[in-house]
């Protein structure tokens, strides 16, 4: 069944101390709460994960990963696998993010790739998908966003954990945001090939987040469109009181 996801992906940001201070807030937060139909994510830097775990563990949410290597394990220096993930309790990752296809050389057979690596290991991917201001400007938005659902997926079938996250390129860390009803166009349309591709039943469980610029000013509007399932939020997602105020606003929908 759809639900409602407020992610946070912090990127390569926060000191120790800051995200203990963040966690400790959320978790503060939460406590006694009622989420409802509401997931909260929170995605640190890898080095903070088992400070996430931890604090999560006796609290309402969960931690994500921002990338997975898309080997098994071995000599790749630097690199994390799936299953180190799952052994670390992480429910979620991160995969095919623009910044990750932009400057990690992560192409559409490398997502493919760790997509299967977190399929095989239980793991939730946030798909991101989505175009840049050139591609909408000329007018082949969907068949980008398409295309990268298709190559990112093929061959993988659907066992109950995946979601998608719509992110126009041209609005992540912009400000600017796509209007409610231009995320909703292509929310239906993703969900559309999601149905034509796994089924009908799929498509209505598969959660669809939105992604570019969301705040405690935009989140409501986005959130009340038909497809829009949740948001992958980056710059809002390192405050807490914007963090906590979108996660007030998604529980009182
Ligand atoms: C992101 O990091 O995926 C993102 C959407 O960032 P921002 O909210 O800052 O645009």
């Amino acid at each position: 069944m759809r639900k409602i996801f407020i992610a946070g992906n912090w990127k390569m940001n926060k000191t120790f101390a800051e995200a203990d201070d963040f966690f400790g807030e959320l978790s503060d937060h939460l406590e006694g709460k009622k989420l409802e139909n509401t997931e909260v994510i929170v995605c640190p830097p890898s080095v903070f994960i088992e400070l996430a775990t931890d604090v999560a563990s006796e609290s309402d949410f969960y931690v994500g990963a921002q990338n997975v290597s898309n080997f098994d394990d071995g000599a790749f220096t630097g690199e994390i696998s799936a299953n180190m993930l799952r052994s670390c309790e992480l429910d979620f990752c991160i995969v095919g993010h623009s910044e990750r296809r932009k400057y990690f050389q992560d192409t559409d057979d490398v997502v493919n790739t760790k997509l299967r690596q977190l399929h095989k290991n239980d793991i939730v991917p946030i798909f991101c998908v989505g175009e840049s201001l050139e591609e909408r400007e000329k007018g082949i938005t969907q068949a980008i966003v398409l295309n990268q659902l298709e190559k990112g997926l093929k061959d993988i079938e659907y066992n109950g954990n995946l979601l998608v996250a719509y992110e126009p390129v041209w609005a992540i860390g912009t400000g600017k945001t796509a209007t409610p009803e231009q995320a909703q166009e292509i929310h239906g349309i993703i969900r559309h090939w999601l149905s034509e591709r796994y089924s009908k039943e799929v498509s209505e469980d598969i959660s669809i987040l939105y992604g570019g610029s969301v705040k405690p000013e935009n989140i409501k509007e986005l959130l009340s469109q038909k497809d829009i399932d949740g948001g992958l939020i980056g710059g809002a997602a390192l405050d807490i009181s914007k963090f906590i105020s979108m996660i007030d606003i998604a529980t009182g929908l």
